[in-house]
């Protein structure tokens, strides 16, 4: 048996003076039980806890470590950066470089503005929007999360589908009357919600690929359907692809399946382990955004020229040929090896995957929104994590998680894995 005593006691100390002990919800293991593994240091497709376990890493900080953790590129253009100074408040070629490496790869973008996480990003890009088409509503669909502005705090999977509280007390009634949800994949109810109230919304904002609440993916005619109904009535198209950017393909998710956004917001891979999000668009869409134009948004810490410096470095990694073949090729091998430990240990799971995300349900039924995706046994699940994590496989602790592949992953560390699921299924 593994043992977690230091864990144990950092998360006592970190409890009295730090609300529930982390600084971000899902960290604190409430959903599976249990406490969190305080991490000390990471490298490749490993973790580290306090206590001297490893662990083969498939939450990659969320997203972000698709290098793999501490990748030597990157951690030697930071030490190089941070001789330079930490921070400036003032432009650098680092951020037009970045801009250029992000514009390349999502050519539907025209500008581009640096932020500090996925939350500002979507946050900034729903005013934008606002200020653009000069209407108020916005419309999102349930399971989404998009990080945790006021507004966007309805019905928005991941901590909130793990707690059950889809509404956040604090949230005014008055900001939140002013998001529409629709259920995911479901065609006829965006329909119709478009034709009755299109003169008042401003925006429709989607993960292309639900990752906040496992990984649910757009059924092909769903994303089109959105496409052509919001450019025939002037509402502004957001893609979240904050944490679906150069995850499911180079070039996301709307490379992936052929759609072209109005706007993209970015966060998780291109700040490379450091805090960055993004969100950009069209021209005429980006002109509102001051101070080009009368639309506010403002950052003290934005464009950070250690950010930018990891974020470069993990890009120009990720630009190199075949890499995205050799994330497709592993992903495929752990999807094949769980889904077969699944099969021969007799326990009903679904799984899922787009690119390198990924996620096992334990349910028999298809997964395709929200409400299909919460049909998963959560004690199954929680046991199943546990299992993983005493054999060293570190899996997000909730059901409504994506799972990460990084490139540093070898195929002895998926056939580990895939070992490991299979003990772990028969036990649950
Ligand atoms: C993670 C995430 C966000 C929020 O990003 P933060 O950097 O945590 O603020 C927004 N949207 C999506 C789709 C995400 O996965």
């Amino acid at each position: 048996m593994r043992k977690f005593e230091i864990s144990k006691a950092l998360f006592k100390k970190a409890s009295a003076i730090i609300p529930g002990g982390v600084n971000s919800p899902v960290r604190a293991f409430r959903a599976v039980g249990g406490n969190p593994l305080f991490i000390e240091r990471a490298r490749g497709s490993r973790i580290y806890d306090a206590d001297g376990n490893a662990y083969l890493d498939y939450v990659l900080s969320w997203g972000p470590m698709i290098l793999g953790h501490a990748h030597p590129r990157v951690v030697k253009a930071l030490k190089n950066a941070v001789e330079k100074g930490t921070s400036y408040g003032a432009p650098t070629a680092l951020e037009t470089e970045l801009a250029e490496l992000v514009l390349k790869a999502y050519p539907s973008m025209d500008k581009v503005r640096m932020v500090n996480s996925g939350t500002e990003a979507t946050m900034s890009a729903i005013r934008v929007a606002r200020g653009f088409t000069g209407r108020d509503k916005i419309i999102k669909f349930e399971g989404c999360y998009h990080g945790h502005a006021d507004g966007l705090l309805v019905k928005a999977g991941s901590g909130a589908t793990t707690f059950g509280v889809p509404d956040s007390p604090g949230v005014p009634k008055d900001c939140a009357k002013n998001t529409l949800t629709l259920p995911y994949n479901d065609t006829k109810a965006l329909k119709s919600m478009i034709e009755r109230e299109w003169r008042s919304i401003a925006c429709v904002i989607i993960e292309p690929v639900v990752g906040n609440i496992g990984c649910v993916l757009p059924r092909s005619s769903f994303l089109e359907t959105l496409r052509k109904l919001t450019r025939s009535r002037g509402i502004v198209l957001i893609f979240d692809e904050v944490m679906t950017g150069f995850r499911v393909s180079f070039g996301g998710a709307q490379k992936y399946y052929g759609i072209d956004p109005d706007m993209t917001c970015l966060g998780k891979i291109i700040g490379g382990g450091l805090p960055v999000g993004a969100y950009g668009g069209k021209k005429d869409i980006m002109a509102m955004v001051s101070p080009e134009g009368p639309v506010y948004q403002a950052g003290t810490l934005s464009g950070n020229p250690l950010a930018m410096t990891a974020g470069v470095e993990t890009i120009r990694e990720l630009s190199k040929k075949g890499v995205y073949k050799q994330l497709e090729k592993k992903s495929s091998l752990l999807e094949r090896g769980l889904i077969d430990a699944a099969k021969m240990a007799g326990v009903k799971t679904r799984f899922y995957r787009a690119g390198s995300m990924f996620c096992t349900y334990f349910t028999d039924l298809e997964v395709v929104d929200y409400t299909t995706a919460k049909s998963s046994d959560t004690v199954k699940f929680s046991k199943f994590f546990s299992e993983m994590l005493q054999r060293g496989v570190n899996l997000a602790p909730s059901q409504f998680e994506a799972g990460f592949m990084s490139l540093a992953h070898t195929d002895k560390d998926i056939d580990r894995t895939v070992r490991a699921a299979y003990e772990a299924l028969k036990k649950i």
